[in-house]
Parts: structure tokens; sequence; C-alpha cells
């Protein structure tokens, strides 16, 4: 009776239960979606405020799924990310997305710049700088083309070792770029000692212009990024009073819907060949 009694302790912690259950069933379904290749990319396109022209792009996974359809990355990526499947899944992004990039450029669409998410997971993979290397090679891409996002937490660990790392990643020849820039654990001191080509002003900042003071500080950060050298760029511009804002105010580029969404690969090539621009 006491047996029965310990194991029907299982039956009082019935979410527990159901949470690691689900967590099994996503891990296993996201490594069958690796072997399926039912992952996908869209890009959405980033503008050069001067010319108006698409300089690059921005690669977003997407899961098609068999039943529920296109998945969003906000419903799997962190479930990918505890599982450490993200590491595999970034591989195959960056290999996907380099490869796109690199056919792009050599239809003649011009030298176009790919930016690619990094997850702090996918940072701390001992392997990575030799996989990105190989990549590199394996596709042609040239490595000033590549664009690596960061999140500000990545910051937080080791900084002595972050450091080293993105000084061997630059010596790959790619850039890197601080994405939702000014939402994380904000630290102006690691601005000065990483070794950062971009700034990815954060989309909540974008929707406050229009609404007095918030504005200042989408001024201050471009400011900011001027100072420093780096370049900046506006994400989640959906707004033609947006987008003057940012011009008048000297950003350097934009990435929103009022461009454009993420969109498949024939519809993003489309809009090279049509050489739709602002
Ligand atoms: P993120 O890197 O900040 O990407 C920008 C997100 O904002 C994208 O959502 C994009 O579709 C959305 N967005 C773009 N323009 C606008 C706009 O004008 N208004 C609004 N409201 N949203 C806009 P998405 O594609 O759902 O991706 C969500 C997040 O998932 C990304 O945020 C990124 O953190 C993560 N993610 C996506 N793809 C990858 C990937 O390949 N690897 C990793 N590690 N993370 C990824
Ligand atoms: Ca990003
Ligand atoms: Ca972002
Ligand atoms: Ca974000």
């Amino acid at each position: 009776a006491k047996k029965m009694g310990r194991n029907n302790t299982q039956f009082y912690q019935p979410a527990m239960n159901e949470e690691a259950l689900e967590r099994v069933r996503i891990e296993s379904a996201l490594r069958n979606a690796l072997e399926r290749d039912e992952f996908v990319l869209h890009y959405q396109p980033q503008l050069d405020l001067q010319s108006g022209r698409v300089v690059g792009m921005e690669a977003l996974i997407r899961w098609q799924h068999p039943e529920l359809g296109m998945v969003a990355p906000g419903r799997f990526i962190g479930l990918a990310e505890e599982t450490g499947l993200i590491v595999p899944i970034g591989a195959w992004v960056l290999r996907t997305a380099c490869a796109q990039a690199k056919a792009w450029q050599d239809a003649g669409h011009g030298v176009l710049r790919i930016a690619v998410n990094l997850s702090p997971r996918q940072f701390s993979e001992p392997k990575l700088l030799a996989a990105i290397a190989e990549v590199l090679r394996e596709t042609g891409l040239p490595p000033s083309c590549l664009e690596i996002e960061l999140t500000e937490g990545l910051f937080m660990n080791d900084v002595a070792l972050a450091v080293e790392l993105l000084h061997k990643l630059k010596a790959l020849g790619l850039a890197l770029s601080i994405d939702d820039f000014g939402t994380g654990y904000s630290s102006f001191s690691y601005l000065r000692r990483f070794p950062i080509d971009v700034l990815k002003i954060d989309r909540s900042f974008i929707s406050d212009i229009g609404e007095g003071d918030e504005a200042a500080i989408v001024v201050s950060i471009i400011a900011l990024a001027h100072n420093l050298k780096l370049r900046v760029i506006a994400e989640g511009v959906e707004t033609a009073a947006q987008l003057d804002y940012l011009r008048r105010n000297g950003c350097d580029e934009i990435q929103g819907y009022y461009f454009s969404p993420p969109v498949p690969p024939i519809e993003f090539e489309r809009m090279l060949i049509d050489g739709k621009s602002l």
C-alpha cells in the first residue's frame, strides 16, 4: 500500500507531469522538424535611408508544421534553446541564409548583407567559430556580407571570454550587431569594450515616435551610435511618420512592416527584381 502511495504522489502534480511531457513532445517534434526539413527562412528587407534602396535582409525562421501550419519562432526558439537543439537549428539557419544571400548576389542583385540571429546558447558553443568559418567558405559568401545579431544578455556572463570570442568572430571579417538595443541590461561600458558595428534600436522605442518625449531616446541612440562610429538600424518601422522622423534624425537604415514584413524567398526576390525602394 505504501508503494502505491508513493506512486500516487505523481498524480498530485499533474501540472508538472504534463509540462514535462509537453516539453518532451515538443523536443522530439523539433528534432523531427529538422530531419524532415520543415523549417523555412523568411527574409525582411533592410533599407538605406539615404538611397532608399534595399541593402540587406534579416533571416527569420519559421516552422512549416504539417498540421499547425506556419509556426512563429516565438513559439519554439525558447524551447530549442533550453534543449540545445538551437545549435543544429542555428547551424541550418546560418548555412541556408548565407547560401541564399550568395545566390541573390550571383543573380546580379548587388552586394546584399544578410543578418542572422544568434542565440546565447550558440554563442557558448565551442565549435561556433569553426562552423561559421566553414559556412562562409562553403557558400562563398564574402564575410563582409554577413552580420551576426546578438542580444545584450550575452554580455552579462563572462565578459572577458565574450570579448575574446567577439574579436575572433570579427577576425573572420563579418559584422556584429546588437539586437533589441536598449531593452536588455544595457550598460554603456560594453559598447566600448566589444567590437560592435551596428546597433538595432528596439521597436518599442520606434513605436513611441510621435508621442512626445519618448522619441528623445531614439535621437539619443542614433547620436550614441554615430559618436561610437556604429551604424544604426531602426526596427519595427510601421508608419510614414516614423520613417520621416528617423530620416530627419539621421538614422542609417530601417526595417519594418511599413516597407515589408518578412517574406518567403520567392517574394523577396521579386522585390529585388522589381527594384522596389522607399
Ligand atoms: P527579432 O530578432 O527582434 O526579429 C524581429 C521580429 O519583429 C520578427 O518577428 C519580425 O517579424 C518582427 N517585425 C518586423 N518588422 C515589424 C514591424 O514593423 N512591426 C512589428 N510589430 N513587428 C515587426 P519574428 O519573425 O516572429 O521573430 C521573433 C523573434 O524570434 C526574433 O526577434 C528573434 O529573437 C527570434 N528568431 C527568429 N529567427 C531566429 C533564428 O533564426 N535564430 C534565433 N536564435 N532566433 C530567431
Ligand atoms: Ca534580430
Ligand atoms: Ca530585434
Ligand atoms: Ca526581439
